[in-house]
């Protein structure tokens, strides 16, 4: 059961800061997270402030050098329909089409998907562990079938977002407006590993408010993809994901951004495969090389060993049809 709140619909920016000052306030977007995590128990707050009337955190515009400034009520759905976005930057509306079940991409928003609470079921449970201000990780002795195999510092969760591996591989980042004023992070830089504070996602202070994505102009001869991997076919999280973001000079790999999913606890960058490949040729020989390369410092748990060939696997035929494309 949830226990009781209070509910502020804002109409403008500075009314939700001002609203997100007070008590154990949260942001409202769409709500399809929110709503789980405070009947969950994952947090619980005494008051609500919904953005979801925010006209200017909606729409899509072309930023003065050429790239794509995405404000962060924008859904799931627009993202993956958005004409500009398949165009220019096809990894950001195949991560969004692969999102939850259609009913879920309607009404969940990008700057929600960003900033999801993970989903370790002993966190969504009734376990005090570690990123709940507790003593110990339960995933380590008992059930980790779900979770990470790099960057597991205590904690072991995989970041939850399809989206956010995308944006990273494109180099984006997110404009934020709080009670100090606003300022801009680049989304590489957003998120927080649990060597650096267990109990944090994200950089967010308490009232702050993620208000849109800016895209950085593609680049010439730019390729890019994501693939996604899960238990089942219909709606459900990466077992195994990656984007992909290459670019091509002459049949040569001139810049490489590999971004994992369902890897870490953050968006995880393979920077040594994408060392591997660039410089390279894309051909059967680099292929394999940074497949393997992807994997190779590779930690899993008791029952995830299982990620390391699918993350092989999966990372070859991506690369295989990106250089048939
Ligand atoms: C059954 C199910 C399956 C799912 N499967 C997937 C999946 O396969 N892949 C995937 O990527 N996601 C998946 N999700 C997560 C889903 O995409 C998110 O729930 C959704 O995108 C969140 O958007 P929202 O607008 O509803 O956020 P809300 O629920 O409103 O908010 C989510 C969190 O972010 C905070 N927040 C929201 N907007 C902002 C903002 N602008 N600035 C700062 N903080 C903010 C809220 O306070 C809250 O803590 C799934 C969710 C469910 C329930
Ligand atoms: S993986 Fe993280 S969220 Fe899950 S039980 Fe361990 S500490 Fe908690």
């Amino acid at each position: 059961m949830i226990s009781g709140f209070s509910y502020m619909k804002v109409k403008t920016i500075q009314d939700a800061v001002s609203g997100l000052a007070k008590g154990s306030a949260r942001i409202h977007a769409g709500g399809t997270d929110l709503l789980g995590c405070l009947q969950d128990h994952v947090f619980s707050s005494d008051m609500v402030v919904s953005i979801s009337g925010l006209k200017e955190l909606k729409g899509t515009r072309e930023t003065p050098e050429g790239g794509l400034s995405v404000g962060a009520l924008n859904t799931i759905t627009d993202i993956s329909e958005s004409p500009v976005i398949r165009d220019r930057y096809p990894a950001l509306a195949q991560a969004a089409a692969q999102v939850a079940s259609p009913q879920l991409r309607n009404q969940g928003t990008i700057g929600g998907n960003l900033c999801q609470k993970p989903r370790c079921w002993y966190y969504r449970g009734e376990f005090h562990c570690l990123r709940k201000g507790g003593d110990r990780c339960y995933a380590v002795a008992g059930e980790s079938y779900y979770h990470c195999i790099f960057g597991g510092d205590g904690c072991y969760i995989v970041h939850p977002s399809d989206t956010a591996p995308a944006l990273v591989a494109y180099g984006a980042a997110v404009n934020i407006i709080g009670p100090v004023g606003m300022r801009t992070v680049s989304l590489d830089h957003f998120y927080v590993s649990p060597s650096k504070d267990v109990t944090k996602e994200t950089v967010l202070e308490p009232g702050e408010i993620v208000t849109g994505i800016v895209l950085p102009p593609p680049v010439k001869g730019l390729k890019s993809s994501y693939r996604k991997v899960r238990a089942r076919r219909s709606w459900d999280f990466a077992l195994a994901g990656v984007a992909l973001s290459l670019q091509i000079s002459e049949g040569k790999v001139t810049n490489a951004r590999i971004v994992l999913s369902g890897a870490a606890p953050i968006p995880w960058l393979a920077f040594d495969a994408e060392k591997a490949l660039t410089g390279s040729i894309l051909d059967s020989d680099s292929i394999k090389r940074t497949a393997a390369l992807t994997v190779n410092r590779a930690l899993p748990l008791k029952h995830n060993a299982y990620k390391i060939p699918l993350f092989i696997g999966m990372i070859e035929e991506e690369l295989i049809n990106i250089s048939k494309a």
